[in-house]
């Protein structure tokens, strides 16, 4: 089963990113973190009462600067009715209903996407009292919360499981296919790769059923290797897309993102890479999927006198939080460097795949441990007992430590660094958790 995505909208100001902060944050919520990425996350997948789901701030989204905030929250609401499985409408309990949320409530009530309502800043009883306001919406009953103080998340989130359908979605991809996203900006290219891909000579697109579990897919076999495109952004629905939208299209890369196992992220080469470009690769990062980065229109870098090297350079630079990726130089235009892209991707795929001898796995961290002692905090210092592959697609390592907390963001960053050293995980995220004992058992 795929996992459910969840948007939550609201006009700008009710706490739409403080609520998705304390669902990250909340003690019922297993969330992966990651470190390194410098910027503030959209999206995240929690594990809430042993039911993932993937948390969306339509708010954190791609702005549209010139737009009034009438239009840019109506452009959320069709963003989240169009992609999302659920979603959260957010309200303020001290402003009461506001023609925004009227406006937003008159969309959200043609659509039969699940709807529930929260009234942010119920911070009391008192207040609380307010909700009343939002039952003329006609979206039912509105939850009061407080997401600053955590009061009713766990109301919210039992109406929210409620409210989802059982099933959503394509069911889960196929693990031993790769499963390839081609994610970036509008207009670095996206579609023009895409039919690059689908005209490489060694690639051909099959139509073995089965094989294709959304109607978008694309199956190929490339080098007698099956694998799945996963279409993004509507590259190939492009006309149907409301105005606005299609520039705004980051939630569906966010859940094409989720469903593949490698993202193709494309960039200009005409152009510096842009917050954007770096919000998009720290969305991948985050969800611990592999990555190449493509830097597409490369036949213009003589024109432009662009080399590879620099350009590269910078891309290492802007991108610090993915050192792992493999970065090639394509032409979707003239079909250059389209086997190498997709050779990229297949070799991440199968690093990612790999599984590590346990003993080697131990003697290799208990040496980096040696050779690098943890630091402490006051008298305490780590420890670690073991370390088990817990897993692959991500490589997944949990340490099982004395206590979590002492793991330092640095620390972390030394230990995934030998590990791909150390352990031939060179084009690879690797997923690090730390499990302690007692009362530090919540891992980090
Ligand atoms: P998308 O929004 O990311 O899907 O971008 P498109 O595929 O629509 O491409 C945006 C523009 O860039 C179009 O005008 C393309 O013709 C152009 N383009 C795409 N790939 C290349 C390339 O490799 N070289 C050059 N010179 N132009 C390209």
């Amino acid at each position: 089963m795929s996992k459910p995505l969840v948007a939550i909208v609201g006009r700008p100001n009710v706490g739409k990113s403080s609520l998705f902060n304390r669902l990250v944050k909340s003690p019922m919520a297993v969330v992966a973190e990651t470190a390194g990425t410098t910027r503030d996350r959209v999206s995240t997948e929690v594990i809430y009462n042993d039911r993932p789901l993937i948390l969306v701030d339509t708010g954190g989204l791609e702005p549209l600067p010139e737009s009034a905030i009438e239009e840019q929250v109506q452009v959320q609401v069709e963003i989240a009715i169009q992609d999302a499985d659920a979603i959260i409408l957010l309200m303020d309990v001290l402003d009461g209903c506001t023609p925004i949320d009227d406006q937003i409530a008159e969309r959200l009530r043609r659509t039969e996407k699940p709807v529930v309502l929260a009234a942010n800043k119920s911070d009391n009883e008192r207040r609380a009292h307010g909700i009343a306001d939002f039952f003329r919406l006609g979206l039912g009953e509105a939850i009061p919360i407080s997401a600053y103080h955590d009061v009713g998340i766990s109301s919210l989130m039992d109406a929210l499981f409620a409210a989802l359908p059982e099933q959503v979605g394509p069911v889960e991809e196929d693990a031993d296919i790769p499963a390839l996203a081609i994610v970036g900006r509008t207009n670095v290219g996206k579609s023009a790769l895409l039919n690059a891909i689908l005209g490489e000579e060694r690639a051909i697109v099959s139509d073995i059923p089965g094989t294709t579990r959304d109607a978008l897919d694309t199956s190929l076999l490339y080098r007698d290797q099956r694998l799945l495109l996963i279409d993004t952004a509507g590259i190939r629905r492009r006309g149907k897309i409301v105005p606005g939208i299609e520039r705004y299209s980051a939630l569906r890369a966010i859940r094409a993102i989720y469903r593949a196992q490698v993202a193709f992220l494309v960039l200009d080469a005409t152009e510096l890479v842009t917050a954007q470009d770096t919000h998009i690769a720290g969305e991948v990062a985050d969800a611990y999927k592999g990555a190449v980065v493509l830097v597409n229109k490369w036949d213009l870098a003589s024109e432009l006198g662009l080399d590879q090297a620099s350009y590269m350079e910078h891309i290492r630079s802007r991108l610090k939080f993915m050192p792992y990726a493999p970065i090639r130089f394509v032409s979707a235009l003239r079909k250059q460097g389209i086997g190498e892209a997709l050779d990229a991707a297949l070799m991440v795929f199968e690093e990612r795949g790999k599984w590590i001898p346990q003993n080697r796995l131990q003697s290799m961290v208990m040496t980096s441990l040696s050779e690098h002692q943890p630091p402490g905090k006051g008298r305490r210092h780590l420890t670690v007992r073991k370390v088990v592959q817990q897993g692959v697609n991500p490589p997944t390592f949990t340490f099982y430590v004395n206590d979590p907390e002492l793991v330092h963001f640095s620390y972390r960053r030394y230990l995934e660094n030998r590990l791909r050293d150390g352990l031939g995980y060179r084009w690879s995220h690797l997923k690090l958790q730390f499990k302690g004992r007692g009362k530090h058992q919540r891992a980090k």
